[in-house]
């Protein structure tokens, strides 16, 4: 992409972010980069990469030239100034998380999380010594309350996956910032194109590209972005980042590479020792992806508006929670935070309760009843008999998954061929 003397617009970024014609070839699609190893122009050249005075290819589970594409569009999409690539969603997550805990170290963490997340944070990560406190982010207080001198970072997710609740991110970054914390936004379910993380004051985001970055069902992807804002150096409490990094001879990479020093030491140490790298496929097909996300975003959401308001008006469902629509608590600030629409995955609670639902999800023929969101492809989970069925009866309700409870991944299908599929199989899932 040539420097553009203006900025510009998300879907030419979506396209052409990060991506030149090969210089090798001219190919100008970006090419698989299938190797392990880079050649080294002398031993001097290697030298100057490992000090990381130089920037280049060493070895795939660091760097690949296919998976940095990807890593630079998702930045430029995302307003940040550098981004890693990483084998899921959950590796990303634990990604972001390395270079600011330690044992006894603690994260706060919104109550309303993917079910996935919230098992990694409430016993996963127990086996590092690291925890988490989980709070309702709704209650700024008591997020504030939840944070001690142990407390590293503060993590939620933009559209909380089921519940349709949609986060404050700019409240809770200003209790980041006056407790000199970094904000930790998962923007999975509202994807760049709907929700800005960084913007409204978030230090880093976390993708499971997964889900709508690629957007067909084809890859297990994680991405996570650096603002590259925050001042590391401020307190001593990430001497990861902001003191010599004994795991990387002593390198202090807040003094060598300033805004950089997150993204840096996310490469040169995380995915060195923790080797949770995206491979150069599955970065080709999640930029593949990328290329139409706007598109698909805009139907989506389309889609789920049209879909959400049918079932709101049918008498055999008791609730549909989608911050879209006028009776969602979430409304007025899903406007604010996301203007462009609330996403398009949201939960209904069923006539007939738990029975009723499990009928529903095996009478759909359109729906495909799959543990995955963000396809172009509509899908259907009744969480708490899958998903959350880890989680106590508790977490259950707080996260939106009760058992009456099923959630909608609307895709970009005709929204009148979805209704109909839904109408018939709540005839029989309710008859
Ligand atoms: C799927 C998902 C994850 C985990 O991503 P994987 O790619 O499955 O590891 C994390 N957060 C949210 C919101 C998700 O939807």
């Amino acid at each position: 992409m040539t420097d553009s003397p203006r900025p510009l617009g998300f879907d030419t970024l979506a396209v052409h972010a990060g991506t030149a014609p090969d210089p090798a070839t001219g190919a100008r699609q970006v090419p698989i980069y299938q190797t392990t190893a880079y050649v080294f122009k002398d031993a001097d050249h290697a030298a100057r990469l490992f000090n990381l005075e130089e920037v280049g290819y060493i070895y795939s589970r660091l760097t690949n030239p296919t998976v940095s594409a990807l890593a630079a569009r998702v930045a430029a999409l995302e307003g940040g100034v550098g981004a890693i690539c990483c084998s899921s969603g959950h590796a990303a997550q634990i990604m972001a998380l390395f270079p600011l805990m330690g044992p006894g170290r603690n994260l706060v963490a919104s109550s309303r999380l993917y079910g996935g997340t919230i098992t990694q944070f409430s016993q996963t990560i127990k086996r590092f010594g690291w925890s988490a406190k989980f709070v309702d982010t709704d209650d700024l207080k008591a997020v504030e309350a939840a944070i001690d001198d142990n407390t590293r970072a503060i993590f939620c997710e933009s559209i909380a996956n089921p519940g349709g609740y949609v986060t404050d991110i700019a409240a809770l970054a200003k209790i980041a910032d006056r407790k000199g914390l970094p904000l930790i936004v998962d923007n999975t379910t509202a994807t760049p194109w709907l929700c800005r993380p960084i913007e409204l004051g978030a230090t880093l985001v976390v993708h499971s590209a997964t889900k709508y970055l690629t957007g067909n069902g084809t890859v297990t992807g994680g991405v996570l972005v650096d603002s590259g804002k925050f001042n590391w150096s401020a307190s001593d409490r990430f001497p990861s980042l902001a003191a010599p990094e004994p795991a990387y001879h002593g390198l202090n990479f807040h003094a060598a590479l300033g805004p950089m020093a997150f993204t840096f030491h996310s490469i040169a140490v995380g995915l060195r020792d923790l080797g949770m790298t995206m491979n150069p496929q599955g970065a080709h097909y999640t930029l593949m992806g990328i290329e139409t996300l706007g598109l698909r975003m805009e139907r989506h959401v389309q889609n789920a508006q049209k879909v959400a308001e049918w079932l709101e008006k049918d008498p055999r469902i008791e609730s549909v929670s989608y911050a879209g629509l006028k009776s969602s608590p979430y409304h007025d600030r899903a406007r604010r935070v996301m203007p462009k629409g609330a996403g398009a995955l949201f939960t209904c609670a069923v006539k007939g309760g738990y029975e009723a639902c499990v009928k529903l999800v095996n009478e759909l023929q359109l729906f495909s009843h799959v543990a995955n969101l963000g396809d172009t492809r509509s899908l259907i989970i009744h969480s708490a008999s899958t998903t959350h069925r880890q989680l106590t009866p508790e977490q259950l309700i707080a996260s939106g998954a009760a058992p009456n409870v099923v959630r909608l991944s609307i895709g970009i299908e005709d929204a009148d061929d979805l209704i109909a599929d839904l109408d018939q199989a709540l005839a029989k899932a309710t008859a």
